[in-house]
């Protein structure tokens, strides 16, 4: 399943964050996902729950926030949020390239070091 390796990869950089908080526990998670990810929030929540049953993430709670598709255009190099398609700039070039929104990363993680 692909959103099971984009969770992997995602818990990845927590781990590796978690290194310097010795028995920390993660309260949550927020994970930014591109509307043109090709994920589907449900089956990254599912990854979520089998992958973080035990250790630090044990109970951790997933906020999966959507992020908007941003473009530029080639002709003015104005961005903008992708609208409805066909995208086209507001000089009217169609010449647009994707810069964001197609991926998935973790943005925020809220740690609990009381424990
Ligand atoms: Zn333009």
């Amino acid at each position: 399943m692909h959103e099971m390796s984009l969770m992997e990869n995602a818990l990845q950089v927590v781990d590796d964050l978690m290194v310097n908080y010795n028995g920390a526990k993660v309260n949550e998670i927020v994970l930014k996902v591109g509307r043109l990810a090709n994920c589907i929030p449900g089956a990254l929540e599912f990854a979520f729950e089998a992958l973080t049953r035990e250790g630090p993430y044990k109970d951790a709670k997933l906020v999966i926030e959507k992020e908007p598709v941003l473009l530029k255009c080639a002709e003015c190099s104005q961005v903008f949020e992708a609208g409805e398609f066909p995208w086209t700039c507001t000089c009217g070039s169609n010449a647009i390239e994707i810069i964001g929104g197609t991926e998935v990363y973790v943005a925020n993680i809220d740690i609990d070091e009381s424990e």
